[in-house]
């Protein structure tokens, strides 16, 4: 589900005409040599296309317009192997649409003291060359990335990686609908905002449709494709009868199976890739969708509580950053406040992202003593320890604001035999004290996406490439 397109960069190496042609066909060469090997080194998620030489204004602001209309250029890799006078890149570079990393690195990561002379020098010259086009992105506020260092090195790469996954995620967010069945919760105001800035500025479509509409696909899910979605997960989780009777939980897990289908089809059918749910406008579901969010979500779909578009929108955008790899939707959900064991317990009433259980995770059938309805089938399993980080976004009416903190994750003390969900404790890296004070002072919510894949730096990348305040709380 977390289909996207078949993203490449292109890579674009600057030049000039002034160092003669043999000059740049070595720069050529070299120029495809750093791509084939940075392309093998297989630590890049997306390959890397080598484009051209760049020696004239004409020739760059060609480039600069193709990668604007090709769907599958997530973004430009720059590299400056001589100097390329910078008043070439003006046009093309403000033409630019999409990301742009400048990787100011050498073709060898040495001085050959014994044989260089003024050929070398004529040929590599990315100490100043990369100054001089650094200055123009700096005048034209670009705010693009700079990676520094040689580009044969791991943490070079690694860095290309992130990068990259940003770079990706950047181009997916225009694509990003989510549809909300029923509006958001009544009253509560951090989940909401304004729509068509949003739009506006990440490109998300949030659409409203009534719950009758989802009802009906969910009556039309036949009982064959139920029954054998049933016996799929019985052999993934661990069934968990407990007070029910064998009918009623097996009859509460199937309407779950039920919801699931109905929800990705109608999803599917309309494009969307986020949704959200209301407990209050349940009218015709037998029960709030628990296990039927849970799986959807671990097949990459954005999700949040209560009409909650915005969270559910960057749910999904950073499973795409993340390639979906433990990174969920998440509540603050209660505190421990005891010296030495400061932390926040997070879950949800019933949607935690399976994703990032670390025991196997429990089919249960249990009251929830909200919205009136039948007991939810939900799937009980414990968070994982690690670091993360916790990030919400809030609309403060004149812009959005991007906050996180770096959270250590950790696994709950004990059970809860009594709060039959999901759960993952963590604690911010400055401690919870100064982590809430830092959060309740930018009006952090309470419905955050919490990732054990992507990091502060990657977020404020992001944040660069939409033009969109970004607080990492410290
Ligand atoms: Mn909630």
């Amino acid at each position: 589900m977390l289909n996207t397109e078949n993203y490449e960069f292109w890579f674009v190496t600057g030049s000039q005409s002034l160092y003669g042609e043999e000059t740049l066909r070595s720069v050529e060469k070299d120029a495809k040599e750093i791509v084939a090997k940075l392309n093998a080194s297989h630590q890049l998620p997306y390959p890397i296309v080598f484009k051209l030489v760049a020696t004239t204004a004409d020739n760059i602001t060609k480039v600069m317009k193709e990668v604007n209309y090709n769907d599958n250029v997530a973004g430009v890799i720059t590299w400056m192997h001589t100097f390329s006078p910078a008043k070439n890149w003006i046009r093309g570079t403000k033409l630019l649409q999409k990301p742009l990393l400048h990787l100011a690195t050498q073709f060898l990561n040495k001085i050959p003291y014994d044989t260089i002379d003024f050929d070398y020098m004529n040929l590599n010259q990315s100490a100043h060359g990369d100054r001089e086009y650094a200055f123009i992105n700096a005048r034209l506020r670009k705010n693009n990335k700079i990676i520094s260092g040689y580009w044969g090195d791991g943490d070079v790469q690694k860095a290309m990686a992130k990068w990259m996954d940003v770079a990706v995620a950047y181009n997916e967010s225009f694509k990003i609908k989510v549809v909300t069945f029923a509006d958001k919760m009544r009253n509560v105001a951090v989940t909401d905002g304004d729509k068509i800035e949003a739009q506006i500025k990440f490109g998300w479509t949030v659409d409203y449709w009534g719950v009758g509409d989802l009802v009906a696909e969910v009556n039309a899910v036949s009982d064959a494709a139920i029954d054998t979605k049933y016996a799929e997960l019985q052999k993934e989780y661990d069934f968990v009868k407990g007070q029910n009777t064998p009918e009623k939980f097996e009859h509460n897990v199937k309407y779950q199976i039920r919801e699931y289908f109905g929800l990705k089809k109608f999803m599917d059918d309309h494009g969307y890739t986020a949704f959200t749910t209301n407990f209050e406008d349940l009218v015709g579901l037998e029960q709030l969708p628990g296990l039927a969010a849970q799986l959807l979500m671990a097949e990459g779909y954005g999700f949040a509580g209560e009409g909650d578009w915005k969270t559910a929108a960057l749910d999904r955008l950073l499973k795409i950053m993340a390639h979906n790899e433990k990174t969920v939707f998440m509540e603050d959900y209660t505190l421990d406040l005891r010296q030495g064991h400061e932390a926040i317990l997070g879950s949800h009433m019933l949607e935690v992202d399976p994703s990032i259980a670390s025991d196997k995770p429990r089919v249960e059938v249990h009251p929830l003593d909200i919205g009136d309805k039948d007991d939810p089938a939900r799937l009980v399993f414990t968070g994982m320890q690690g670091d993360a980080v916790d990030v919400t976004m809030a609309d403060y009416g004149d812009e959005f604001k991007l906050m996180s903190y770096d959270v250590q994750g950790n696994k709950p003390e004990s059970d809860t035999p009594h709060l039959p969900v999901a759960k993952q404790l963590w604690t911010p890296k400055q401690g919870l004290r100064d982590g809430a004070v830092g959060w309740l002072t930018l009006g952090g919510g309470h419905h955050t996406v919490l990732s054990f894949t992507i990091d502060s730096e990657q977020l404020q990348d992001l944040s660069n490439l939409f033009d969109l305040t970004y607080v990492n709380i410290k």
